[in-house]
């Protein structure tokens, strides 16, 4: 049987210029409902300060459609992580109205190129990306602004080859601790699996187990840039057989503290 996401924490719209056509807030608002999520969290990009625009914009449109939604709407906020400042600090500092703040390591340190998309240059030191990646990893777990970090190891798993992987798991797990001690969630994102090459994509599920093993909060964002994939999660369902003490249908559960924080009516309506 397939499970229906009661939430969903990481979505795009077509304010970010790479997304379908059919990514309106309005449409997705609307997909939610269809769908019977209980909450939907608008995660627009931002690159810099000329991105605000953009969540200006959602705080509006999820003002004036909210009423008639029964999905709770969120205006949050992908930010970057700045590659100038390997510490951890966010390109620009969200409005305070955002309401969940993802912040995601997506640029090489120092360069504003995208692995996997853009090849790391050949004389960038992979040991120096791993030092400004770990240092600006560790960082973001200390940012107080950062409600859940972005898709952990996306950009260091395409960014450095696999005689890292042990040095970035045990990175991964110091950084892990401090996130469960802070309540600072981790993204179980589906669409990270497509941004891995194969042999990441097929131990990725040993960092969700990490975060999972140290008290660390996942939650679920199907990541979409398009209507049809809100709510889907095909590669998360693949991974999850890997995964101990942790089922799919914990993960797709709005978790209570998550409906608190809110105001969400999170009793399951067969028990009233
Ligand atoms: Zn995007
Ligand atoms: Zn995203």
């Amino acid at each position: 049987m397939t499970i229906i996401p009661e939430y969903d924490m990481h979505v795009h719209t077509v304010l970010c210029g790479h997304a379908h056509e059919s990514a309106t807030i309005e449409r997705l608002a609307a997909h939610a409902d269809v769908l019977e999520m209980k909450l939907l969290c608008f995660s627009e990009h931002v690159h810099g300060p000329e991105s605000l625009s953009h969540l200006e914009h959602i705080r509006k449109v999820v003002e004036a459609i909210q009423p008639a939604c029964r999905c709770r709407l969120v205006v949050g906020a992908e930010v970057d992580v700045d590659p100038d400042h390997c510490d951890g600090r966010l390109v620009v500092p969200p409005p305070d109205y955002v309401e969940f703040v993802i912040g995601s390591l997506h640029f090489l340190p120092g360069t504003h190129l995208l692995p996997p998309w853009d090849p790391v240059p050949v004389e960038m030191s992979p040991e120096k990306i791993f030092q400004d990646w770990s240092n600006s990893f560790m960082g973001l777990t200390f940012n107080r602004r950062v409600n859940m970090i972005g898709h952990p190891g996306a950009l260091i798993f395409n960014a450095v080859g696999p005689e890292y992987h042990s040095r970035i798991m045990r990175v991964m797990a110091d950084a892990a601790k401090i996130s469960a001690i802070r309540g600072q969630a981790w993204d179980f994102n589906n669409l990270i699996f497509a941004k891995l090459n194969d042999t990441c994509r097929g131990l990725y599920w040993q960092v969700m187990q990490l975060a999972r093993d140290a008290g660390v909060k996942l939650l679920y964002g199907s990541d979409t840039h398009n209507i049809a994939s809100l709510g889907k999660y095909p590669d998360i369902e693949s991974a999850m057989p890997h995964i101990h003490g942790f089922t799919l249908e914990e993960l797709l559960k709005l978790p209570d503290w998550l409906a608190e924080k809110f105001n969400i009516n999170n009793c399951d309506k067969k028990n009233i």
